[in-house]
């Protein structure tokens, strides 16, 4: 038996209970992982309270990613006691996933450890810290350097731009942070950022094009807050957009594009081929110091992980990211 955030569904409202299993419920996998950290994704915080339609099949288990120990596996390149971390692959939205004692995966979707990581501060991370690497890392391979000027990050408060601000903060770059909350300027200065706009600046709708600001952005916000950063983008910038905290539009024009060269950069974390995430993980391992993980994030036990979704859903965490103690 194994313990299970539960997801269940009547009349479309959805329920969510920790429940004991029988290890034969769990869906097909050649690896069985003992899981030992999760976390609260803003994707799992959809799934929990049913705000939107993320899981495809009724009972779940949520949990986009997980951190643990390999505890049988039919595939020939892991074993039992592999160190393993799991990100996406559709796991907590049509494969059960990482809020249990328990998951059963595809070895495909499965990567060791980085060197230097352990499943605690790969959890602390989690998603959100792997999405903000993907997208610095696709910044720089489209030719961003410090030396091009200001880096704007959108959802500043957030899992993906708090960890944003840091790894873009120690890589040199001057970080400039939107966010809704005055309550975090001191917290996102000391991550790293140079100095803070509120982001009702960038919310509405804007002129086409705007006084050149950022030589690079990362936008998990989407929306008016996106179309804005791109219209005040300097010739040559890249923007990098990962999510849509504000909305799923994007109420832009071409004009950043074929007037100032605008590169607007797509970053999917969820499909990521392996190469790219392992990249991105061996990346996080050599960027951010334990002691520096180990402040990113508050932690739960699984009793309590989903009476953090609706306050993770309406900003009202006081820090970015929700570490989920399974073990
Ligand atoms: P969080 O909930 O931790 O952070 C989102 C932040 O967005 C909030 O802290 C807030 O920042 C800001 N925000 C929220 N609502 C609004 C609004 N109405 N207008 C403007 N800003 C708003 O989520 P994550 O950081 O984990 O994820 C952020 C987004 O990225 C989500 O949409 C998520 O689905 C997406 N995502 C996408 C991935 C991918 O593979 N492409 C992977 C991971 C996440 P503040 O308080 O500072 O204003």
């Amino acid at each position: 038996m194994f313990k299970a955030l539960l997801l269940t569904q009547q009349d479309k409202v959805t329920h969510a209970a920790v429940t004991e299993l029988d290890e034969e419920r769990l869906p097909e996998g050649d690896v069985t992982v003992r899981v030992q950290y999760s976390t609260l994704n803003y994707k799992d915080a959809l799934a929990i309270t049913g705000r939107a339609p993320v899981v495809r099949q009724f009972p779940m288990v949520p949990g986009i990613d997980f951190a643990g120990v390999v505890e049988a596996s039919s595939a020939p390149d892991f074993k039992a006691g592999d160190a393993v971390l799991l990100n996406g692959w559709g796991v907590g939205e049509t494969h059960w996933g990482g809020l249990a004692q328990r998951a059963r995966v595809s070895a495909k979707w499965l990567q060791r450890l980085p060197e230097g990581m352990n499943a605690r501060s790969a959890m602390t991370l989690g998603t959100a810290g792997y999405t903000a690497m993907l997208c610095v890392l696709r910044l720089e391979q489209l030719g961003l350097t410090p030396e091009r000027g200001p880096v704007l990050v959108t959802g500043a408060n957030g899992g993906v731009g708090s960890t944003a601000i840091t790894l873009l903060a120690r890589r040199g770059y001057e970080v400039v942070a939107s966010t809704g909350r005055s309550d975090a300027h001191e917290r996102l200065l000391a991550l790293g950022a140079h100095r803070i706009v509120d982001r009702a600046t960038l919310s509405e709708a804007g002129k086409p094009l705007q006084k050149e600001a950022w030589a690079g952005v990362v936008d998990s916000v989407g929306s008016h807050t996106l179309a804005n950063a791109c219209a005040a983008m300097k010739y040559g910038g890249v923007a990098a957009a990962c999510g849509l905290a504000q909305g799923m539009d994007f109420p832009s024009s071409v004009a950043p594009f074929i007037l100032r060269g605008v590169t607007l950069a797509g970053v999917d974390s969820v499909y990521a081929p392996m190469d790219v995430r392992r990249q991105a993980w061996e990346e996080l391992a050599r960027s951010l110091p334990t002691e520096i993980i180990d402040t990113m994030a508050q932690e739960v036990g699984l009793e309590d992980a989903a009476a953090h979704a609706e306050p993770l859903l309406a900003g009202r965490l006081p820090q970015g990211r929700v570490l989920v103690r399974i073990d």
